[in-house]
Formats: structure tokens, sequence, C-alpha cells
């Protein structure tokens, strides 16, 4: 294995368990890795502190483990295990609930990968070189994990990995190839386009916030706004909601929208779908809307955005406290991991007090137990949300 050494006083992170080391922090290398491939790290001292995956680009190694131990399918074997473990004491491994995220990247130790369930399929997502390397032994370590239960996996990293590195990745399946695409959360159905979905083909994420909307939903009268696969409209609707309007500026978005409410309330005429941009919709809509969910793309894909991104959220957030009838609910969210809840909070509360309305906080929301956050990798908290009463 070839060797990186780190500038004296480059370590300290490393001490507390940080599984990141920018190429700021190498002093030099015994050979030059090929990108993907797996370093040992040593401290100016020439003591073993972490192995993990070397990339070119500022992140230059991620960390896989701080024990001298082989990266082999035992190695990805025993991580998983212990993820599986955690979801099903989480709880989201039941007959009701087929759909959940196995592998959080950093925050279950495995940075770079993501493997989200769905029923029989489990898609995988590589968003380093690295994982993209060793993809074939961690589908290998992930069929023995799960056993029988698992009859596909869907490989899909076409747009996650650096261009530069010119790996000519394709998406495709490593095992299996089924293409029965119906998952359930909570008891709902709904479709996964893992081949032209964004991220693995559903909001994973916001199962938690939609059960909480759930018992909000009952004779409201609700607005989902950039509703994606429509996953918070069809809680609103097993919730009780008089009506449901969902709104996202796809076309795709809104048939797949359609098509989910369709399995899962077929024929309902409470449920209405439209492809339009979210501020134009909300400037000139007549609906007097009680229950809003505003779960817009990250504004912020990097910290120079920053400024403009908490500008976005205090526009759009502005346009629902003017319009929301009194005694309304707002879900508003971001996802951008640039932007921290303090942040999003004071955008928020600008918004109010520009729309000149009286706001209660009555939940705090954030991402769910199986996207959990690495206690050494405070960047892995992305997921930010408040439920707003509106006086
Ligand atoms: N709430 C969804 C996830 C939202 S993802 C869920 O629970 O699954 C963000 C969505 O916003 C995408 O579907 C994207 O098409 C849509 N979008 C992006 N810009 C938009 C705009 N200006 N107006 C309306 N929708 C937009």
């Amino acid at each position: 294995m070839k060797s990186i050494f780190l500038k004296r006083g480059k370590d300290e992170s490393l001490k507390r368990f940080h599984p990141w080391i920018f190429s700021g922090a190498i002093h030099h290398m015994s050979e030059e890795p090929v990108e993907g491939e797996t370093v040992a790290v040593y401290t100016s001292e020439n003591e073993y502190i972490a192995t993990g995956h070397y990339q070119i680009g500022s992140i230059m190694v991620r960390v896989l483990s701080f024990e001298n131990e082989e990266i082999d399918q035992s190695f990805y074997e025993r991580k998983l295990a212990i993820a599986k473990d955690v979801r099903d004491r989480i709880g989201v491994t039941g007959e009701n609930n087929n759909t959940y995220r196995l592998v959080h990247g950093e925050g279950d130790n495995l940075p770079g990968l993501v493997i989200d369930i769905y029923g029989n399929t489990a898609v995988m997502q590589a968003h380093s070189v690295g994982m993209h390397t060793d993809r074939k032994t961690i589908a290998q370590a992930l069929k023995a994990v799960m056993g029988d239960t698992l009859k596909n996996i869907f490989y899909k990293s076409e747009t996650t990995l650096p261009f530069k590195a010119e790996l000519g990745q394709e998406n495709g399946f490593l095992m299996g190839g089924d293409t029965d695409d119906v998952a359930m959360e909570n008891g709902l159905k709904f479709h996964v386009d893992w081949l032209r979905g964004q991220k693995t083909g559903f909001f994973v994420d916001q199962r938690d916030n939609r059960s909480l909307l759930e018992r909000y939903s009952k004779g409201r009268k609700v607005l989902n706004m950039f509703c994606y696969t429509g996953g918070f409209s069809f809680y609103a609707m097993r919730g009780g909601a008089e009506l449901v309007h969902s709104v996202d500026s796809s076309q795709k978005a809104i048939d797949l929208t359609k098509a989910n409410v369709e399995l899962n309330f077929p024929g309902d005429t409470r449920h209405e779908a439209y492809a339009e941009d979210a501020f134009k919709f909300l400037e000139q809509m007549t609906t007097p809307y009680d229950l809003i969910i505003l779960d817009p793309p990250a504004f912020a894909k990097h910290k120079d955005a920053l400024r403009n991104a908490l500008k976005g959220y205090t526009r759009l957030n502005k346009k629902a406290f003017e319009k929301i009838q009194p005694g309304g609910i707002l879900f508003t969210f971001s996802c951008s991991q640039a932007v921290n809840k303090d942040q999003f909070r004071a955008a928020v509360f600008t918004a109010a007090a520009q729309a000149g309305r009286n706001v209660r906080i009555l939940h705090q929301l954030h991402q769910p137990a199986d996207h959990p956050i690495n206690i050494y990798h405070p960047e892995g908290e992305y997921l930010k949300g408040l439920v707003l009463y509106v006086e």
C-alpha cells in the first residue's frame, strides 16, 4: 500500500477522528497513488494514523479506518452489518416501510458512499473515486449482509463523480435487473425512477417530516411546493386534507406525483398538480391555502453562494407568509449543507418580519435517523426545517 506523510501538526483533526485530509496537510508521498487507490497515512513522526481513499482535489484522502486494517470485502461487510443494525434499531426496516437509507457516507464511516434501499432493490451511489473503484467488492459485501431480501443492486454514479477522473462510469445493475419499481414508505406506495430520478430516485430524507405533516393535514387546504415525486402530497391526503395542490417546475416531477397519488388514492379528486415556477405560482395563486410546504432544492451548493442563498430563502418564505391564511401552518425547509440552522432560521425570521405576520415556531426539524451525523464530522448535517404557526 502506498503511504502518505503529513506535515507537522496536521494530524490534529485526525486524532479527533475527522475523516478528511486536505491537500495542504500532505508533506510527501512514498509514490503517487492512482486516484481511488487505498493509501496508508502517517504522521510527521512516521506513526500510522489512518487508511483511506486517495483522490485528486482539495480533499485528498477520505478516511475509512483509523485502525491498520485491510480494506477488503470483509471490511465492507463489517461496516454494512453495523449500518444495517442501526436501521433495524431505528425501526425503518419493517413490513410497513421498506424504503430507507442504509449507508449515509461519513455518517456511517464510509465517506463517499450512499446506499438507499427500496424494497428488494438497493441503489448505490459513489461520490468518491475510491468508492467507485471498490463498487464490485461493496456489492458483494452488500449481498452477504442483506441475504435473500436483496434481489437487485443498481449502481447510479453517472453524475456524482468528478468528471475529470474520466472513469467512464455508467449507470446499471451490479446484481439482478428487476424493473418492479414500487416501494413503500410508512404504508404509502410510490414508484422509484432509479434510472432517471434525482438522488437515488426518491427523497428518502423527508420520511419523518412527512409523517408530522400528516398529523397537521386534517381539513386543510394544502399546497405542496417543490413536490418532486409528491411525497408530502400523499401523506397530506391520508391525513384527511380537504384539497392538495402539488407544484414543481419540472413536468416530469408532476407526472411522477400524479402517478404516485393515483397509486395510493385512485380517482381521488382532492388532488391537482401544476408544472410551474414556485415564485410565479405563489405570486398569482388565489386558493386560500392554510398548510404550505416549501421544500426547495439546495439554494447554496457551495459556501460562496451563501449570501444569495439566504436571500433566496427569505424571498421564498416571504411570499408564503404574505399569502397563507390566518391560523395557517408552514413547513419550510433548507437542504443546503452550506446553510446552517441558525442562518436558515434568521432568513425565515426576516421573511416573517417583512411580511408583518405573527409567527410561532412549533417544531424544528432535521434529517432522519437513517441519515446519521458522525459526531466528528459536523459537516454531515444538512437538512433543517421549521414548522410555523402563522397567526
Ligand atoms: N419535496 C420533495 C423534494 C423536493 S426536491 C420530496 O419530498 O420528495 C426539489 C424540487 O424542486 C425538484 O423536483 C425541482 O424540480 C423543483 N424545483 C426547482 N426549482 C424550482 C422552481 N423554481 N419552481 C418550482 N419547482 C422547482
